[in-house]
């Protein structure tokens, strides 16, 4: 039995020592050096050997010019001291005693004591070292350690360099386009030293194809705007690119020489324009902005510098792109000052309207005023608005305040209304981004409803540009249209509007711009006006001429057809004070007729006489009979009517052979009722011109009616002449 017992102990210690020299082998399987050592006693017994770099074993005994047996802290005195970087020996004090340092350890109850340092070693390497002491009782009871040395150098580094490429990749590259960011942007063209030109480029309205399109979408737009961007840059000859954030990237060209930057710039804006389709967005348009950098100025210095370019580039009409010019810096300083005193404008009601009233050149009547802002700041500068609504519409503020301009019209129409006077229609304008908001229509609408002003009071004023694409602008036209808004097509001829876009949308009027006016006394400039005028017309389109200065001009306006002018000719914007006095004299001059018209009237009544009449007709409208037809024809043969009924000859007659233009005004001259119910016991002589066909040819004719009563009858009777001209 205790035979047995014996037995099984030897194999279980057996087994132990086994397991125990495998974990060992384990151990030490990769290191480079492994000795033991009786840390009580202070003693290394046999050599200490170790692996270098070339693979060769080498005596660390020796190296320190010990031999064994020998104490543990001198050889490792030695060691570090030979060895490793004073650096770690401050930054691990206990590498002054490790001795004693273990034997504290192994009380406090740790076995395993790791050590990580840099070595350098007599081949002149660098290594990175991990030293772990294993530490154990023997059977005498003395404390001793197992020292494993690995060379973790290799792993070390390439931790590091991975650790490293994380934080640059947060660091320096950009999430959504890879590309470079800002940072590294800036670091690689210091390094690269060389002056070339930095570009700051956005996209119009990129907001809005975040807000139609989601985010998600936004962002693969602009991975696909940065790959457009690197497209266009030549890399091989030092370009840069990176992406700042959202729509904003910057860029480098390695050059100043403006051919060549344009060129790029057109190419890239040219590629963006398939992105549209290709994704299905709003057009993706951008913008440039284009300053200097030499070696030495900061970066941001030159950034900023371009991006003032790129707010200019905005302002232009018909260029995208713009270059940094020193004047760009007191612009700079204006624009902040001019928005920074925006918002207690508006508090303080510093907007003011005025009124520039549009004119009838035939008879010199008021027919209507545009709604033109003016800002008074502190009470006495003027600012002009083509000064700060470019800023507000680049400060997305624009929407806003045109709103406020629109409600502030309603409500001094409401004013005038319920003080009596008569209205005229006054037009507002409507800045072409307003037009991107969605509730644009609605709100407007519901505006001038709350207020209870009739919408054709308050026509609505839009600039047709470059900028938004036709379908946009005929999208809200119509929505406009459809909600009773009467539209004008504002600025027509400063270079971005065309007629045939007028044809396809619901405007009522088209504005002839200043540019366009100031042409006349040009020969050439006046049958451009001309025709403008008569395509306009033929589409029924109004006209309204803008920036009339000159007698000479409204000669000429008058001349061609133009409905109405507006300029200071006539008056210059005026306070709202001064504009109610005009209305009141539309009140007063109602009755008084234009002498221009007065004389034509007379003369063609004179004429009309000169002339042998081609037919006379008496009738009696009550009865609705002819009573007599004189001439070389009658309307009954010549309408083949039967019997003597005048209306359906008048009928038949406009039918037949009255020239189409003419036929509605001929009916309501000829009305018999109308002409019983304006008889008010006065003979009334009226005269009318019109077109007619006659043996297969058009002519003009001149008709005179003469309506009267008979003694104590109540029938009314009406005399026709009709001349030929
Ligand atoms: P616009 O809509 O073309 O307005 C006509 C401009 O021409 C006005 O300039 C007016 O004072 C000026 N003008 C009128 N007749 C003559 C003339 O015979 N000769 C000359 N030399 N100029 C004449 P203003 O008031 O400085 O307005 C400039 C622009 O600012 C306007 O051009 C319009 O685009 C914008 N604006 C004005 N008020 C508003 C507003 O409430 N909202 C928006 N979005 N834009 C506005
Ligand atoms: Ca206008
Ligand atoms: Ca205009």
């Amino acid at each position: 039995m205790e035979e047995l017992e014996t037995k099984s102990l030897v194999s279980i210690l057996q087994r132990a020592l086994f397991y125990e020299s495998q974990y060992r082998n384990a151990l030490v399987s990769d290191a480079i050096s492994y000795y033991d050592c009786n840390l009580s006693k202070d003693l290394i017994e046999t050599d200490i050997f170790f692996k270098n770099e070339e693979g060769e074993f080498c005596s660390s005994l020796e190296l320190v010019g010990l031999t064994a047996p020998c104490k543990f802290s001198e050889f490792l005195n030695r060691w570090i001291k030979k060895f490793i970087h004073p650096e770690y020996i401050t930054k691990y004090p206990f590498l002054t005693d490790v001795r004693k340092e273990l034997l504290l350890s192994f009380e406090l109850g740790q076995r395993d004591f790791i050590i990580e340092y840099w070595y350098h070693s007599p081949l002149g390497k660098k290594l990175f070292l991990n030293q772990r002491y294993l530490l154990t009782q023997n059977e005498s009871g003395d404390i001793c350690a197992l020292s494993i040395v690995k060379n973790e150098t290799r792993s070390r580094t390439e931790e590091d360099k991975l650790h490293r490429e994380e934080l640059e990749q947060y660091a320096f590259y950009d999430p959504i386009t890879h590309g470079y960011n800002y940072i590294k942007f800036k670091r690689e063209l210091d390094l690269f030293s060389q002056e070339g030109s930095i570009v700051a480029i956005d996209i119009h309205d990129f907001k809005v194809i975040n807000s139609i399109c989601g985010i998600s979408v936004g962002d693969s737009v602009i991975s696909r705007i940065w790959q457009v961007i690197t497209d266009s840059l030549d890399f091989k000859h030092h370009d840069m690119a990176g992406h700042i954030n959202a729509d904003h990237f910057i860029a480098f060209i390695n050059t100043f020489d403006q051919e060549e930057i344009i060129t790029k710039l057109k190419s890239i804006s040219f590629a963006l324009k398939f992105i549209s389709a290709e994704m299905s967005i709003p057009v993706v348009l951008p913008y440039f902005g284009v300053s200097k950098w030499i070696p030495g100025k900061k970066i941001e210095l030159a950034y900023s510098e371009a991006i003032a370019a790129k707010k200019k580039a905005k302002d232009q009409q018909n260029i995208n792109y713009s270059f940094f010019e020193e004047k760009d810096n007191i612009r700079l300083i204006r624009d902040k000052m001019i928005l920074d005193s925006f918002e207690t404008a508006l508090a303080n009601k510093e907007f003011k309207i005025w009124y520039q009233p549009k004119y009838n050149p035939y008879n010199h009547t008021l027919v209507g005023a545009e709604g033109l802002v003016r800002w008074i700041r502190n009470g006495k500068i003027f600012v002009s608005p083509a000064d700060f609504i470019p800023l507000l519409e680049r400060n997305g503020l624009i929407m806003k305040f045109d709103e406020y301009i629109f409600r502030n019209v309603c409500l001094q129409q409401k004013k005038w209304r319920d003080a009596g006077k008569q209205l005229v229609p006054v037009s507002i304008n409507l800045s072409r981004l307003s037009l991107y908001y969605e509730n644009v229509v609605s709100e407007y609408k519901k505006i001038s409803e709350d207020i209870g002003i009739e919408k054709d009071l308050l026509p609505i004023e839009i600039t047709e540009t470059a900028a938004v694409t036709n379908n946009e602008i005929e999208d809200i036209a119509d929505k406009f249209y459809k909600a009773g808004f009467i539209l004008h097509m504002d600025d027509f001829g400063s270079g971005y509007s065309s007629l045939a876009t007028l044809n396809t949308m619901h405007f009522d009027t088209l504005k002839l711009d200043k540019s366009l006016i100031d042409y006349i006394g040009n020969f050439g400039g006046e049958r451009l006006i001309e025709h403008t005028i008569l395509l306009a017309k033929e589409l029924g389109i109004h006209i309204t001429a803008e920036g009339v200065e000159t007698e000479q001009q409204v000669r000429f306006l008058r001349q061609i057809g133009c409905d109405s002018i507006q300029g200071y000719f006539y008056s210059k914007p005026i306070k709202p004070e001064k504009f109610e006095l005009l209305l009141d004299e539309i009140k007063a001059e109602k009755n008084l007729p234009d002498y221009d018209f007065l004389n034509n009237h007379i003369n063609a009544f004179k004429n009309s006489f000169t002339r042998t009449p081609l037919y006379t007709f008496v009738c009696n409208l009550t009865e609705n009979t002819f009573y007599e037809n004189t001439g070389s024809s009658n309307w009954m043969t010549e309408t083949t009517i039967e019997g003597n009924n005048y209306e359906d000859c008048v009928n038949a007659l406009a039918e037949k052979n009255i020239s189409p233009g003419y036929r509605e005004a001929y009916l309501d001259f000829m009305d018999r009722k109308k002409n019983i119910e304006s008889y008010k016991n006065v003979d009334i002589t009226r005269i009318f011109q019109y077109k007619r066909s006659y043996y297969g040819e058009e002519v003009i004719m001149r008709m005179i009616t003469d309506t009267f009563k008979v003694d104590d009858s109540d029938d009314i009777w009406m005399y026709i002449s009709v001349t030929m001209y």
